[in-house]
């Protein structure tokens, strides 16, 4: 008698609270209504679940920071494997006491920029450098370097604490485009980080359907907040998107003549884990195409 008047109880509880313990059940069941914009219903169980990453640990001004378990380490201040100079070659810049340094000294004739062997679309990527001191020179000629997407988006590199210069030319700004929202500088020597989220531009039939959008943070500070990118950057040009465009293109670090300081990069590819987000197709681990 007292069991049965327990499950009465239960049922109506159950039926009073749908809100909570309705969605429950249905999540355990397979989910709710489907979702207009994926072969999945809402809280569906059978959806793959998130690949799991082990977090990376943050920098400190002596200690380069542990990127996160699924990167691929373009450097760790071992050795330059990941680069190349633009377009082949020897890597360009010097590596000297566990750092990059953006200029020749083995061969100062030979300036191309440096090129990441791998090509990459979509990406998460983390870069830090220090900025040559004491500080020499003005304007664009003081530390002057720079982070370039697909080979092709410059964010500029620049000691641009206090050192003015031509604001869509500034530290963080796309090249020519668009400046930074704010300069987050720190003084020349210090360390200091760029987190880069990109994505390509889109392209189809012959057509760019979608610009290249970046969201930059330096130093953990918003800079870029999904900036559309007009084009390849230049110096002194108005962008526009060329008819064609590969779909990846390599990362590189400008050779502008000035002993800039790298340290700590990684990369995570985006694209299969976007995959699996909007098809629930189970995303491979991360393996980057190298030319
Ligand atoms: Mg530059």
């Amino acid at each position: 008698m007292y069991s049965m008047i327990r499950r009465k109880l239960t049922v109506t509880v159950c039926a009073a609270g749908l809100g909570v313990a309705g969605a429950i059940v249905l999540a355990q069941e397979g989910g709710g209504p489907q979702q207009p914009w994926s072969k999945f219903k809402v809280h569906d169980m059978t959806r793959p679940q998130p690949p799991i990453v082990t977090p990376g640990t943050f920098s400190t001004p002596d200690q380069p920071g542990k990127p996160p378990s699924d990167a691929i380490v373009l450097f760790d201040g071992k050795d330059m494997n990941h680069w190349q100079a633009k377009g082949g070659g020897d890597p360009t810049f010097t590596l000297q006491d566990g750092v990059m340094l953006s200029t020749n000294l083995q061969d100062p004739s030979n300036n191309k920029y440096l090129q990441s062997k791998d090509q990459f679309g979509d990406v998460q990527l983390h870069v830090e450098w220090s900025e040559p001191t004491p500080p020499k020179g003005d304007s664009q000629g003081r530390g002057n370097s720079g982070v370039f997407m697909m080979g092709l988006f410059e964010t500029q590199v620049l000691d641009n604490y206090q050192n003015p210069t031509y604001p869509d030319g500034a530290c963080g700004g796309i090249y020519g485009q668009y400046p930074p929202l704010v300069n987050v500088c720190r003084p020349p020597g210090e360390w200091q980080t760029y987190d880069i989220i990109f994505t390509t531009p889109r392209y189809q039939d012959g057509k760019m359907t979608e610009p290249a959008y970046i969201t930059t943070l330096q130093n953990g500070v918003i800079i870029q907040n999904h900036q559309r990118i007009e084009g390849p950057t230049g110096h002194m040009i108005v962008a526009h998107y060329p008819d064609t465009m590969l779909e990846k293109g390599p990362i590189e670090l400008q050779f502008h003549g000035n002993p800039v300081r790298y340290r700590n990069i990684w990369v995570r590819p985006l694209e299969a884990l976007e995959k699996q987000q909007q098809t629930g197709e189970v995303a491979a681990p991360a393996a980057p195409e190298t030319k």
